[in-house]
């Protein structure tokens, strides 16, 4: 961006942004959706290069607006702003970075720990999805209560030698670099003994093996280290501060979860609201009408959450428990929403021919589940991983009645002793 964008009202922006896409999406894309010829978009989209629209859109600041444009890949828009640009590209379904754990969770946690090298050599890469990224936390022995995890960091002299397991690690297959949170003091407390790290994904001694999920997707994985290495300029935050700079992480990643993230609510499962009402506007049975009016209340209220907590973001403050509200309202909204789907479209839900589009391909192709026969049945039995990843709907609600109710602590024996003699299963 040669202008400075931020200093644009949110009208001007969203000419601006019509003006970049004349230039830049192929001839007769803009035409072809105003006009609603979903073939001419499949046909398009199919024939454009995705590598290579990722990087413009990156260089130009729109796969990150609100990042800062010193990086190179953001505009500095406040969220106010970014939600002007991104309502344009979502009109014209423009196709997204899918690296949406780097964007959405590791651009955020490295512009609150990382170093100015670190965010200079990472955050352009990370926007114009040249670089993947994936969150090393989850453990066989450790998901709910990740501070218990066991992977472990020695130092030997400038690098760290890791050894563990991690799992449920989306996108590691395809990953550059990994936000790794590793033990390095078994000594103290589960929360203190935590150090966060950016880890070479592609070295020697990490060894990823993909895990295939009930839609026969396998985007998620095992990863196993066996000696791999760190340079210690590559820790986000002190030794011992992993579990602080580790919340960074699961705080914007319930953001992104929550429907309010870089690639738009719409991305979330397989039938938005707005499809479902479009393919069903003409039916009279009154509790079909009533079903679906009740959804689009649902999404109503979700998104005015999000708002609220975007305006929160905008004055200042970092992402905080208010994206547990909406991560849990979306992920259990999205349930009602897949099965309602399901009951309405019968047997043509289950039973498609053709295609059937990863979920990766779905997030980098916004609008793409028009031509894909198979997204009402993937979306439906995706919903229940909305409510497990990223925090359990469970989790949710123990963080919400603790830190935004007020409600006293969930007991827990582990937390103040030595984590070396905490009981453990794996
Ligand atoms: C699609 C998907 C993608 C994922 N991607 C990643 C990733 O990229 N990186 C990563 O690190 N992890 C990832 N995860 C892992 C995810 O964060 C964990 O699965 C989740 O935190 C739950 O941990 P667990 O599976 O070990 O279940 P457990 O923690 O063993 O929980 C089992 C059950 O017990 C309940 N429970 C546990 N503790 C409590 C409590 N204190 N109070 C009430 N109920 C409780 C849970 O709600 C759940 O129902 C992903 C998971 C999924 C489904």
């Amino acid at each position: 961006m040669s202008t400075d964008a931020s200093a644009l009202s949110n009208d001007q922006l969203r000419d601006q942004t019509l003006a970049w896409l004349k230039i830049n999406l192929p001839d007769g894309w803009m035409d072809a959706v105003d006009s609603r010829d979903d073939a001419e978009v499949a046909r398009l989209r199919s024939a454009q290069d995705y590598s290579e629209w990722c990087i413009r859109l990156g260089e130009d600041g729109y796969a990150t607006p609100t990042w800062p444009a010193e990086y190179g890949a953001g505009m500095s828009l406040n969220p106010t702003q970014a939600k002007a640009v991104n309502d344009v590209l979502n009109h014209y379904k423009v196709a997204r970075p899918y690296n949406i754990i780097g964007i959405g969770m590791g651009g955020p946690t490295l512009m609150a720990w990382g170093s100015e090298e670190m965010k200079h050599r990472l955050l352009k890469p990370m926007a114009c999805n040249q670089e993947i990224w994936c969150q090393l936390f989850s453990e066989p022995g450790a998901g709910s209560d990740v501070a218990g995890l066991a992977t472990r960091a020695v130092r030997d002299g400038d690098e760290w030698v890791v050894n563990g397991q991690k799992v449920w690690t989306t996108l590691a297959h395809v990953a550059r670099w990994g936000m790794l949170v590793a033990r390095t003091d078994p000594d103290a407390p589960k929360h203190a003994g935590l150090t966060y790290f950016v880890v070479d994904m592609e070295q020697e001694g990490v060894d990823v093996r993909p895990l295939v999920q009930i839609t026969g997707d396998a985007e998620f994985n095992e990863v196993f280290f066996n000696d791999a290495r760190v340079q210690d300029s590559w820790r986000l935050g002190r030794e011992g501060d992993g579990w602080k700079a580790a919340i960074t992480t699961l705080m914007n990643e319930r953001v992104s979860l929550s429907g309010a993230g870089s690639v738009g609510g719409d991305a979330v499962g397989g039938s938005p609201i707005a499809k479902l009402i479009e393919r069903h506007k003409g039916v009279t049975n009154p509790l079909v009408r009533q079903s679906i009016a009740q959804l689009y209340i649902e999404s109503t209220l979700i998104r005015i959450s999000n708002q609220r907590a975007a305006g929160k973001r905008k004055s200042g403050s970092e992402a905080g428990p208010e994206g547990s509200i909406t991560k849990l309202q979306q992920a259990e909204f999205n349930k009602r929403l897949q099965n309602v789907a399901l009951d309405l479209e019968g047997p043509s839900a289950i039973a498609w021919e053709g295609k059937n589009l990863s979920r990766v391909e779905r997030i980098g192709r916004v609008g793409a589940a028009a031509d894909d026969d198979s997204a009402i049945a993937s979306g439906f039995l995706r919903a229940q991983a909305n409510t497990i990843e990223g925090g359990t709907s469970d989790i949710m609600r123990n963080i919400l009645g603790e830190r935004v109710l007020g409600l006293p602590k969930e007991p827990d024996p582990s937390r103040s002793i030595p984590w070396k003699d905490v009981p453990r299963s794996v």
